[in-house]
């Protein structure tokens, strides 16, 4: 994918602003004893932060994504484990019983069909996103990956013809400032994690959803350093898979 073309000094500056205001929350929200419900402490402020962000971006009018627009939903999406808690909490606490199991159904396979695929062969599959609603909506919009929010269009022709051509992104510009942001929000809350000795990888979406709703006790777990989620594929290009 391709960016406006900007000065970077500002952006620089702006990464290094958030990825640190994200890296002290998250460490801090990682101290407090008893650790209880830590991603409470801070999955949510990193999404507002991601939001503010963006929100602030000198492109802001130029800013195409609305409901309904969903091309970037056919890609692949990774998260973090704090992400993947957060979107199962909600879940688990906003749907029925009946609700959440045919999520599960739905999220499980797509995890089988798309999980494993590279960002490339993603892209051609044409599958929308389990969290996808009938009307091109995000079902799970306010609590939506980091990098969902920072994938900020300025073009949705661009992105419908990239789905259109099995592209992994458009290339028209997206909005570098909102890209930069999720991205160093998300690097914040990385080091952090990397610092408590806790599993920072980013995990295919699906995949990660559905081990964080299935595994009992699986935010108690994971905080206490324990591997629940390193088996679960990542998100990579063709390129690094060959490797
Ligand atoms: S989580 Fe929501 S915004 Fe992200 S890809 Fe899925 S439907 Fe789209």
């Amino acid at each position: 994918m391709s960016r406006v073309s900007v000065d970077a000094t500002p952006i620089l500056a702006l990464i290094h602003r958030l990825t640190e205001e994200q890296r002290a929350d998250t460490r801090a929200a990682l101290a407090a004893r008893p650790r209880a419900l830590p991603v409470l402490n801070f999955a949510p402020a990193a999404a507002a932060r991601t939001d503010a962000a963006i929100d602030a971006s000198p492109d802001r009018a130029r800013q195409a994504c609305r409901a309904g627009c969903s091309a970037c939903c056919h890609l692949a999406v990774a998260v973090t484990i704090p992400e993947a808690l957060w979107i199962a909490m909600r879940l688990q606490a906003e749907r029925t019983a009946k609700q959440l199991h045919a999520l599960v159904t739905r999220i499980a396979e797509h995890a089988r069909r798309v999980g494993a695929l590279t960002i490339e062969a993603r892209a051609r599959a044409r599958v929308p996103c389990a969290l996808l609603g009938d009307d091109g909506a995000c079902t799970i919009h306010p609590f939506r990956p980091l990098g969902c929010r920072g994938y900020t269009s300025f073009s949705k022709e661009l992105c419908d013809a990239a789905l259109a051509a099995d592209q992994p992104g458009h290339d028209g510009p997206l909005d570098a400032v909102a890209w930069a942001a999720a991205g160093a929000i998300g690097d914040g809350l990385k080091a952090a994690l990397r610092e408590a000795d806790l599993d920072d990888q980013h995990y295919e979406f699906h995949s990660a959803i559905l081990r964080a709703i299935e595994t009992p006790d699986a935010e108690a777990r994971w905080s206490r350093g324990e591997d629940v989620f390193s088996d679960l594929p990542r998100v990579v290009s063709e390129r690094l898979a060959r490797r």
